[in-house]
């Protein structure tokens, strides 16, 4: 017996996570989310939805930091037990550094545009607490 595939509907929003790591608009897809480094647009220029309001504030520098340093901490332990000159060590320290910030610097805004996407599309807003009729 075979049945006949069920077809899916369409997607109407693309990924957000996707959206984010091309940091493009998560409504359509297409549109700049930055007009700058990490300065968002006023609105998608393809779409036009509102982006002015929309605030991440430090969640995307707190998941980079977290990554990039459960990433690079080992090294940190392991270049001075390595048998090497001190200048060498130096050299390597200052390779570190230039790492970590190089990391931090390239993944800041990809993770401000996941977030970012992920909020509008779950809907996220600041938290409202409504009194009730026995207040
Ligand atoms: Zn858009």
């Amino acid at each position: 017996m075979c049945q006949e595939p069920v077809a899916e509907p369409p997607m109407t929003q693309p990924s957000p996570i996707l959206s984010g790591l091309r940091l493009r608009c998560g409504a359509c897809g297409k549109g700049k989310l930055f007009r700058s480094y990490l300065k968002l647009n006023d609105a998608c220029p393809v779409c036009g939805r509102p982006m002015n309001n929309e605030d991440t504030a430090d969640g995307p520098a707190f998941f980079v930091g977290f990554g990039v340093l459960v990433l690079t901490a080992p090294f940190i332990f392991i270049v001075p037990m390595m048998s090497m000159p001190a200048a060498a060590k130096v050299v390597a320290f200052a390779v570190l550094c230039a790492v970590v910030i190089g990391l931090i610097l390239a993944l800041l805004p990809v993770a401000k545009a996941i977030l970012l996407n992920l909020q509008l599309h779950h809907g996220a807003e600041e938290a409202s607490f409504e009194r009730g009729e026995d207040d």
